[in-house]
């Protein structure tokens, strides 16, 4: 990257993007690393948890900021922009600028709007780390992260209606979005709402800057729809490697 190119900020979806089907990061630690090299900043965007989101950082060397469960939260190292900003609330490491609701609520109302319209849903709050680890084929202790949930619930959908549900979801104030592996239950937000802030933050630190987005499901979208490139991840049409071209376009730009 030259001197006085934009700064390329990448926000990246972790499920079916960063992670193979097989959830290994092997073929594309290489890439990400060749990306920090060139000076690049990745955002990771994921429907996991903080618990899962800060193992994938610390495994994948990235120290930049982090959106947790579709646009739940927003988490922020605490010295990281040279400058204040609003936030929902502070942990010794971090800034949070919460945007969804509590996942209790969240369950709550999810519980109340399926057994109203007698739709059967299966939700990672129902189940034990050992049936998310089955259900997802993440290894027993990353299961047990991923129910370490704050802001969003996965569920299956056992029988019923995807469309009847969104519509009843909407009237509790809930979002309905599909990720790589599950359905998903959240307040009003999206992964495209907290990249739109932290695109408004980058830009008090950085005079010009590129935005990058690379996802592959239908949570992914907002997010794509709000950076300079957007790069979708179509294995439908592409094969299981579709995930290693976007990251080989993505790196020909950086
Ligand atoms: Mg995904």
């Amino acid at each position: 990257m030259k001197a006085e190119s934009p700064k390329p900020l990448v926000f990246a979806d972790i499920d079916g993007t960063v992670l193979s089907e097989e959830n290994s990061y092997h073929a594309t630690k290489p890439m990400m690393e060749q990306i920090l090299d060139r000076g690049a900043t990745i955002i990771f965007c994921s429907s996991k948890t903080r618990s899962e989101i800060e193992f994938d950082r610390k495994e994948l060397g990235v120290s930049d900021p982090f959106v947790s469960e579709n646009g739940g939260a927003i988490f922020i190292p605490k010295d990281y922009f040279p400058f204040s900003f609003p936030f929902s609330k502070e942990t010794p490491e971090y800034f949070i600028v919460e945007l969804g609701t509590p996942y209790s609520e969240v369950r709550r109302k999810l519980i109340g709007v399926t057994s109203a319209i007698g739709i059967e849903i299966l939700g990672f709050g129902d189940m034990t780390a050992n049936d998310v680890a089955e259900e997802t084929g993440l290894p027993l202790d990353l299961a047990g992260l991923a129910k370490e949930r704050e802001y969003d619930e996965p569920f299956k959908l056992l029988n019923g209606d995807h469309g009847l549900m969104a519509k009843a979801l909407e009237t509790a104030d809930l979002t309905l979005t599909s990720g790589s592996k599950c359905f998903h239950a959240l307040g009003n937000t999206n992964k495209g709402k907290a990249v739109t802030i932290l695109k408004t933050l980058f830009a008090r630190r950085f005079d010009e800057m590129r935005t990058y987005g690379v996802g592959d499901g239908g949570n992914d979208l907002s997010m794509l729809d709000v950076v300079d490139t957007p790069l979708l991840v179509r294995r439908k049409l592409g094969g299981r490697n579709a995930y290693l071209v976007i990251w080989r376009n993505l790196l020909s730009m950086i």
